[in-house]
């Protein structure tokens, strides 16, 4: 956290504390500890602590110093300071500036029912309009590619399907800007291109409608045209603002038009990007390659990566050794929404974690350390994404209007019948919003959509696959599941109105201060506290507190007194305590118990 750049205090007399002459300089990161400072300047903690007593801030040991403090300490000991912020030690980011912003091509995902050909489209698209290539056309299939039409460029992601674009979206990655929907003109509107308008319009993505196999003597556009109406998608020629498309994908027909189409789109949207901002991206793929280490396919959304680069993609590190381009070749940068393969990270990273330049290798590996262990702290209590408990909450916050439901059930009629009921709420205030239904059971694709959009899955009849649901356990998605209509729309207005007015209220029930830590083998690490206030309740929710700064959430998992398991201690006992999930228990912190209470509504 804290480390001297230079200085020459190795030579430094021990006894002659407050020398004048300078030390040199002394790079101290914001927010270091009395503890942290006195391993930096080789004094002794005590010293220090006395010191800032004397000039009247009482701090312990393992408390941050205040940018004050450092300095006043850092002067009497004759350093030159620098106080640098925890991350972007040397660089400080650069933001995107109206005038540096140029267009930048648009990102396209293709979507659509299985077999209604969205990896013909790809290729199809791919063979057509490939850019020139030295190698002679030969294509490497990195995760995306970029044509050229009429001088202007179209990236597309060659993953197709909604599947792959929700689940980067639940990492955070909102990388596609248009979403072409493939539907077959021979079959019509299928399970999966519902699912694939419903994904598209929760991430706010404009649609192009692909009614592909026009070639087939069977294909009935029209009917295409009619079904979609019911979702939204009504073409322009019936008065809508959807742009409908036919072609045939095997045969190549109407492809350029299509791309045409992508090119108007983009236009719309305005897509800018700078290429002298900081740069940032999102990983679109990544695999370990057996020549070349680590692999991954980036996508840069504003700035310019380049061969050299020191990089960091959520807790992975590394330095770009080379890029290579969509036709294989190596190139020495990459600009916004042009994907390219990287080589040089220290490990495999995560598709859909975002890809950021840092200054330099020093500071990617800082910061993906500091990241793991974050990580670490946070996994345990780490927050759910959206329950119906806490969604009163973050209405208050004012982070959320809107719920986002996704409705199954056994049978389309009681899809409808929820629906109906739903809409009959009053949603003056918070605005219920189904952002897809269906009928069969809760499938990991629901789940991916929920992480993605906030939303709450609503089954009723129906209960998650088995992979659905340890999906929604790592992803903290809220699954209810209900067998009668009255109970879910219960459930929902009552959450509606506690968003309203809250009615629930925290209750502190105690307080121990941990005083040792015991390591135990397959149990995890024990707290030595003593209980201060109140008593420690096995049953309560309990949050570990470091300086003020909440750094888990969750539950107690044991509670035992000497060896014993016992269910209370009361104060002024000591206990040791075990967090769930938890171990980055230290001396000096404080475990607070606490209950939520409904409060009865006036
Ligand atoms: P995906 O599952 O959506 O990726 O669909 P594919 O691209 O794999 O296509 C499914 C099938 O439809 C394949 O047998 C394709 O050859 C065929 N197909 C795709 N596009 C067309 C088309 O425009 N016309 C005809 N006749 N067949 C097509």
């Amino acid at each position: 956290m804290v480390k001297k750049i230079v200085s020459d205090s190795e030579n430094e007399d021990k006894h002659k504390l407050d020398d004048p002459k300078s030390l040199g300089e002394l790079v101290v990161t914001e927010g270091a500890t009395v503890k942290d400072f006195a391993e930096l300047v080789k004094k002794n903690p005590s010293d220090i602590i006395k010191r800032l007593i004397s000039l009247g801030e009482m701090v312990t040991i393992n408390q941050p110093l205040s940018n004050e403090a450092i300095n006043v300490l850092a002067e009497e000991l004759g350093y030159e300071l620098k106080i640098v912020s925890p991350v972007e030690e040397t660089a400080p980011e650069v933001k995107e500036t109206l005038e540096d912003l140029e267009p930048r091509p648009p990102v396209v995902t293709v979507m659509g029912h299985v077999d209604h050909g969205k990896t013909s489209l790809l290729d199809g698209i791919r063979k057509t309009n490939v850019i020139a290539s030295e190698a002679g056309g030969i294509t490497q299939h990195i995760g995306a590619y970029q044509v050229i039409k009429n001088n202007k460029k179209i990236t597309f992601i060659d993953t197709p399907g909604h599947e792959a674009f929700t689940a980067m979206r639940a990492r955070g990655a909102k990388v596609t800007d248009i979403a072409v929907l493939v539907v077959a003109a021979d079959d019509g509107v299928m399970p999966q291109t519902i699912e694939a308008i419903d994904h598209a319009h929760a991430a706010k993505v404009p649609i192009i409608v692909a009614i592909n196999k026009i070639d087939k003597p069977e294909a009935n556009p029209e009917k295409i045209k009619q079904q979609l109406t019911e979702y939204g998608l009504v073409s322009e020629e019936w008065g809508g603002d959807t742009i409908f498309v036919e072609i045939s994908a095997k045969l190549g027909t109407n492809i350029d038009d299509l791309l045409e189409m992508i090119l108007i789109t983009a236009e719309l949207q305005e897509l800018k990007a700078s290429c002298k901002a900081t740069t940032k991206g999102f990983v679109i793929e990544a695999k370990l390659d057996k020549g070349r280490g680590p692999v991954a396919t980036v996508l840069i959304q504003q700035g310019t990566l380049k061969v050299g680069d020191s990089i960091i993609s959520g807790v992975v590190n590394g330095k770009v050794r080379a890029l290579t381009n969509d036709q294989g070749n190596p190139v020495e940068e990459a600009t916004p929404s042009m994907p390219v393969e990287v080589i040089g990270f220290s490990s495999v990273p995560h598709a859909g974690d975002e890809i950021k330049v840092v200054a330099d290798e020093k500071v990617a590996r800082q910061k993906a350390e500091e990241r793991a262990l974050k990580l670490r702290i946070i996994e345990g209590g780490r927050e759910k994404k959206l329950s119906l408990e806490d969604l009163f909450q973050k209405i208050q916050e004012g982070e959320l209007q809107e719920l986002n439901l996704i409705i199954k059930a056994d049978v389309q009629g009681s899809v409808e019948a929820l629906r109906d009921s739903f809409n009959k709420l009053d949603q003056s205030e918070v605005k219920i919003n189904i952002i897809h239904q269906g009928a069969g059971a809760i499938s990991e694709t629901d789940v991916m959509l929920a992480a993605a959009s906030n939303a709450i899955i609503i089954g009723f009849n129906v209960r998650p696959a088995p992979k659905a649901r340890e999906l929604a356990r790592k992803e903290k998605v809220d699954i209810r599941t209900y067998r009668v209509i009255y109970q879910v729309i219960e459930d929902i207005n009552a959450a509606r109105i506690g968003l309203l007015k809250p009615e629930y209220e925290e209750i502190l029930l105690g307080r121990a201060e941990v005083r040792a830590i015991f390591k135990i083998t397959k149990v995890g690490t024990i707290a030595g506290t003593f209980v201060q206030d109140g008593e420690i309740n096995l049953d309560a929710k309990a949050r570990l507190i470091r300086d003020g700064v909440v750094v888990y959430d969750g539950l107690i998992h044991s509670l035992r007194r000497f060896k014993e398991d016992v269910s209370v201690v009361k104060s002024g006992f000591e206990c040791g305590i075990g967090l769930e999930n938890f171990n980055d228990v230290k001396e000096g912190d404080i475990i607070e118990t606490y209950k939520i209470i409904e409060k009865p509504r006036v």
